[in-house]
């Protein structure tokens, strides 16, 4: 197996700048604005290329530096819905827009899927079940919009998350993605993986890493705050 292929790497030359328009922003450290899903990007341009593109993270716009729609965008705009552009065809947008929410975690458990493929020895039973999942995936990715709607991603992800905790360790099956702007690395290229940890269970940030040391000091900050929601949620079940 070859890993995961074209279709599944974002091709915006193909798109119509679904994911400039269909998700909603909130004013953030990756986002410079609030934006209604829906509602295009003011750096959206004509030709559905962004106007800033290479001055994303200086914008405020780190989020979208990172953002990887894993080929959902292309798929939607070509696949599901053929020849249809949200833009000149408004009627057309919701659709497209609902279909693209549902493709992009799609693509990225394709690609999760294909990438896994790679790694685990073949002819075993984990490698024939991914080798499964990585059909029935490439099926639904080709669903009509109304099929794509009525999908239940959760039921599509059981079969793979199943075979990894059985066949591998539940380690392998995150409790919860997040996406950040960057990975923090020293100067010298190394990710910082344990002062994250430290950081994640509570322990101060400036006690357990040296901003001074990282090649992008800001890429901290996204863990910083994910401890801090952890430990607001938290906070009441400390109380009691
Ligand atoms: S800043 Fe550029 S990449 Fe980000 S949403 Fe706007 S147009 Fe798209």
């Amino acid at each position: 197996m070859s890993g995961p292929g074209p279709e599944l790497r974002a091709d915006c030359a193909r798109c119509a700048g679904l994911c400039c328009v269909a998700p909603a922003f909130t004013a953030s450290a990756d986002f410079a604005i609030d934006k209604k899903g829906g509602e295009a990007c003011p750096h959206l341009g004509r030709d559905f290329r962004c106007d800033i593109h290479d001055r994303l993270r200086p914008s405020g716009f780190g989020g979208c530096a990172t953002f990887d729609c894993f080929g959902a965008g292309q798929q939607v705009t070509q696949v599901t819905h053929p020849g249809r552009n949200w833009r000149t065809d408004p009627e057309a947008a919701p659709a497209m827009f609902a279909s693209f929410a549902v493709m992009r975690p799609l693509h990225e458990l394709r690609w999760h899927v294909r990438e896994a493929l790679t790694l685990v020895p073949q002819k075993t039973p984990l490698a024939r079940e991914l080798a499964e999942a990585d059909r029935a995936l490439r099926q639904h990715a080709s669903a009509s919009p109304g099929e794509l709607a009525a999908l239940d991603l959760d039921a599509v992800r059981r079969p793979v998350t199943a075979a990894l905790r059985r066949e591998l360790s539940p380690r392998h099956v995150p409790d919860r993605v997040v996406a950040v702007s960057g990975i923090p690395r020293t100067l010298t290229g190394k990710k910082l993986e344990a002062p994250v940890k430290r950081i994640l269970r509570g322990e101060p940030p400036d006690k357990v890493a040296s901003r001074d040391s990282l090649a992008d000091p800001a890429a901290l900050d996204a863990f910083v705050a994910l401890a801090a929601e952890r430990s607001a949620q938290e906070a009441p079940l400390r109380l009691g």
